[in-house]
């Protein structure tokens, strides 16, 4: 694919990120740019992570595929798997303690070709933060739709901001969705 992209996209942010997106294939915006989720997916990408009190800056972004694939078709696994040399290199530079898969390329990277789990596919992996030994280290693992997915679907952003509130938790501690049921539980009342 390097040979009918304009710019490869790598990948870009925090270089000590607590929280790593891995994407699927840069796009036409991304191509031109260089960067990832530039486009209108990425804009809503931002807003999520903004929404749960990060900054893009302070988490990393790549994508599965380095280079756009010609004409905007989906990556293939040979394709996924040459990248993988450089995205595997990225997770054990920025070392992130959990990484949010967009999408089903990601996470079939991460839970079957690097996680040793099965993949199932995102609308029955997603909803939960999973414990898995990616590479060799136990990180936390967060499934969810791409947000291109969501950007003529409600019901998809609603999952997503679902995924998100998991993401918030894990990263501050508290003030995601299940604050209250863990207050309720904590408080004895089952
Ligand atoms: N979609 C992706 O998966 N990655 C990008 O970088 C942009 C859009």
């Amino acid at each position: 694919m390097h040979k009918s992209r304009t710019r490869a996209v790598p990948g870009e942010g925090s270089l000590h990120p607590k929280v790593m997106f891995l994407g699927e294939a840069p796009g036409r915006s991304e191509d031109e740019e260089g960067r990832p989720f530039v486009g209108a997916a990425g804009r809503l990408l931002t807003k999520l992570i903004e929404s749960i009190g990060l900054r893009r800056e302070e988490v990393f972004i790549t994508n599965v595929v380095k280079c756009r694939p010609p004409g905007n078709r989906e990556p293939r696994y040979e394709e996924i798997s040459a990248c993988s040399y450089f995205t595997d290199a990225i997770v054990a530079l920025v070392n992130p303690s959990l990484i949010v898969t967009l999408g089903n390329y990601a996470g079939y990277y991460v839970f079957e070709m690097k996680g040793g789990v099965r993949w199932l596919g995102v609308s029955r992996m997603r909803g939960r933060l999973y414990r898995l030994k990616v590479l060799g280290q136990e990180r936390a693992v967060v499934p969810t739709y791409h947000p291109a997915a969501a950007l003529y679907n409600p019901q998809t952003l609603e999952f997503l901001q679902d995924d998100f509130a998991l993401i918030k938790e894990y990263v501050h501690g508290s003030g995601g969705r299940g604050e209250g049921l863990l207050k309720f539980l904590r408080g004895g009342s089952l």
